[in-house]
């Protein structure tokens, strides 16, 4: 049993050791990975479930890394600790209206385009003068651009709503993401105007046959569309899920429809009229 015990022990530290020279390798590498252009954008398609046609694009982050493709759950809480969510912020925002921009010139109807923004970015006093500045510099027809934020920018209630009006007055939408998925959620919408409501996906994952999360799934739709907000259901995966959130009327958006993909393939789909 001792010798278990050591051996437990061992593995342990060995993991450990492993995930902080990994954390060390990742931060290291995310400080030169804007410069060596080792970001792109991926985008996930938003589905209106009555009509079935493309509403909105979530711009999703990744990183190819000189290690390898390294997923966002596992470099942005570490760009967080360190800061560099900010450039990285700003580098998202920047990409993200430049194809936006770029889908003008090619002739697209205009969808909205969605940006994940950290709490981080979020509470830095510069934010939305950055925000402008790179709306300002693409020109971007700012109804059709949107910043998605967590429930996490509630640190303080007043502050935060400040800072969601000054973002509102550019005249772009704000999406709070995840709803549901934390304990603070209707403290957010209590005090904020916001534009969309996200449904996170543990709401939408086990709906079928289960009751009580259908009620409160439809509970949370409803609180949504009393407040005149848009309500998308995150994480569809089955048809059963599209079918049921269909009758709720919202916005669709998950694998049953699409996985995250580059640009290339909305404009190739765009071509053979498969979507908008
Ligand atoms: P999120 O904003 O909640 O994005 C949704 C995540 O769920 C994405 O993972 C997406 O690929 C995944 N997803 C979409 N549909 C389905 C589905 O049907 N089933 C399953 N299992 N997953 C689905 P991804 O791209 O790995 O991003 C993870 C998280 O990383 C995001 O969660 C977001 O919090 C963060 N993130 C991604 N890009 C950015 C960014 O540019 N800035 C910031 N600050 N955070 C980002
Ligand atoms: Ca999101
Ligand atoms: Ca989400
Ligand atoms: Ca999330």
């Amino acid at each position: 049993a001792k010798e278990k015990g050591k051996n437990n022990y061992q593995f342990y530290t060995d993991d450990l050791n492993e995930k902080a020279t990994r954390k060390f390798q990742i931060e290291n590498a995310l400080r030169k990975a804007i410069d060596n252009g080792e970001f792109l954008l991926y985008y996930q398609p938003q589905i209106d479930l009555q009509s079935n046609r493309l509403v909105g694009l979530e711009a999703l982050l990744r990183w190819q890394s000189p290690f390898g493709m390294v997923q966002p759950n596992e470099f942005i809480p570490i760009a967080e600790e360190t800061g560099l969510i900010l450039p990285i912020g700003e580098w998202v925002l920047d990409e993200a209206c430049r194809q936006l921009k770029e889908w003008e010139r090619l002739g697209f109807p205009l969808i909205k385009v969605s940006v994940n923004a950290s709490a981080r970015q979020f509470r830095d006093p510069n934010f939305s003068r950055k925000v402008d500045g790179i709306l300002k510099k693409h020109q971007v027809d700012t109804r059709f651009f949107e910043i998605e934020i967590t429930e996490s920018v509630m640190f303080d209630v007043e502050e935060a709503s400040q800072l969601m009006e000054e973002l509102r007055k550019l005249g772009i939408k704000i999406a709070i993401d995840d709803f549901g998925a934390g304990f603070s959620s209707l403290t957010v919408i209590k005090n904020i105007s916001i534009d969309t409501l996200k449904i996170d996906k543990s709401l939408i994952d086990d709906i079928i046959g289960n009751h009580r999360n259908l009620a409160i799934l439809s509970a949370i739709i409803q609180v949504g569309k009393n407040l005149q907000t848009e309500v998308v259901a995150e994480g569809i995966e089955t048809k059963e899920q599209m079918e049921l959130l269909k009758s709720f009327n919202v916005t669709g958006q998950g694998y049953y429809f699409s996985k995250p993909a580059l640009p290339e393939q909305f404009e190739k789909e765009w071509q053979q009229e498969k979507v908008w």
